[in-house]
């Protein structure tokens, strides 16, 4: 590639052997569930997860839409952190769409939210109140730089549902690089969970396409609302075959992210001007020191002009850079990355 690209994983492209598969792939009217490909790929999804069933969505925003819908009435509310890529970055759509009201709750720096927190939350009831119907984590969490949640914090956040008569709705739209980073089976992260959401684009380099999973009646009701938000594909094989590729195979390499991600933390790391702030999972964060001389936006815009390599400031006010690995960023490009970097800055 002529350009180097770490302004997310969601910029990664699909391999040439997705193209092939795209290409190959047997298809059918999916309305009619008559897809193979697709068929194929909702069966491997759930099995790979321990759930029942699963419906191909054509976005994260969409599948955590559909499975608020399906599990929520109007009026009901959630449990929610509030830096959630649900709460902050999918439009308000509970709300615009479901008449379904956050109830927010501080995230920790490790992703978390308090069980003491959680258990204070619940609304009693009470005719004042809306029902609180639901309970949702974000693993791995965005905002507090991709952090991977763990099973035994999932665990308890689910026995704390289940005694509370709640739902449990896991938003992992990078659940695999979860699963990578603990070396554990996915199932373990989403045992006690009644859906899950997870992406075949970023890290697993499909071109579009999530997942939703969970039980045989709530997938049938997911996708009824997935047809009324226009969200019901014909003849979507063609992204299965890529799906089922991001699956099988993609999710393996998953910890060769991580690694690069360390590599670059830790080239970065010693440049001086860098103040590195955080690595986790395919996310390293940093900033420019007080005395490095270059304005961030001057650096990010050098860096793109004379050296082809994309970075996004992140957050405004923070003053940070986020880099995210991908399938698309290997070592030579990690050590051209931090060459450039350490020329800006000299
Ligand atoms: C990317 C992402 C989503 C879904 O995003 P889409 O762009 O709609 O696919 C949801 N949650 C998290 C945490 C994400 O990072």
């Amino acid at each position: 590639m002529k350009y180097i690209d770490l302004r997310s994983d969601t910029v990664s492209h699909p391999t040439d052997e997705m193209r092939e598969a795209m290409a190959r792939a047997e298809v059918g009217d999916d309305v009619y569930h008559d897809d193979p490909t697709v068929n194929q790929l909702e069966a491997d999804a759930a099995a790979l997860l321990g759930k029942e069933a699963a419906v191909f969505v054509t976005s994260g925003t969409q599948g955590n839409l559909c499975a608020l819908l399906a599990h929520c009435q109007r009026g009901e509310s959630i449990i929610i952190g509030d830096t959630s890529h649900i709460f902050r970055y999918e439009q308000g759509g509970m709300a615009q769409l479901g008449g379904i009201l956050p109830h927010t709750l501080p995230v920790q720096a490790d992703g978390t939210m308090r069980l003491c927190d959680l258990e204070n939350a619940i609304n009693p009831d009470d005719e004042h109140k809306p029902v609180t119907r639901l309970v949702a984590l974000e693993n791995t969490h965005n905002m507090a730089g991709g952090v991977p949640i763990s099973a035994a914090y999932t665990a308890e956040v689910a026995d704390f549902a289940r005694r509370n008569n709640l739902i449990l709705h896991i938003d992992g739209a990078r659940i695999f690089n979860a699963a990578a980073a603990f070396d554990v089976d996915v199932k373990s992260l989403v045992a006690g969970a009644d859906s899950v959401t997870f992406c075949l684009s970023k890290g697993l380099c499909a071109p579009a396409g999530s997942i939703l999973v969970g039980s045989k009646d709530f997938i049938r009701r997911a996708r009824r609302a997935r047809k009324v938000l226009g969200g019901s594909l014909r003849q979507a094989g063609v992204l299965a075959a890529a799906g089922l590729i991001a699956l099988h195979k993609m999710r393996h390499r998953l910890a060769e992210d991580h690694r690069n991600a360390q590599l670059l933390a830790e080239g970065m790391s010693e440049i001086p001007g860098v103040a590195l702030k955080s690595q986790n999972t395919n996310f390293v964060f940093f900033a420019l020191a007080d005395d490095a001389g270059a304005p961030l936006d001057e650096f990010v815009h050098k860096l793109r002009r004379d050296y082809n390599i994309f970075m996004s400031p992140y957050g405004g006010e923070s003053g940070q850079i986020r880099l995210r690995t991908h399938f698309w960023i290997d070592r030579a490009a990690i050590d051209k990355v931090t060459s450039a970097v350490s020329a800006i800055l000299s």
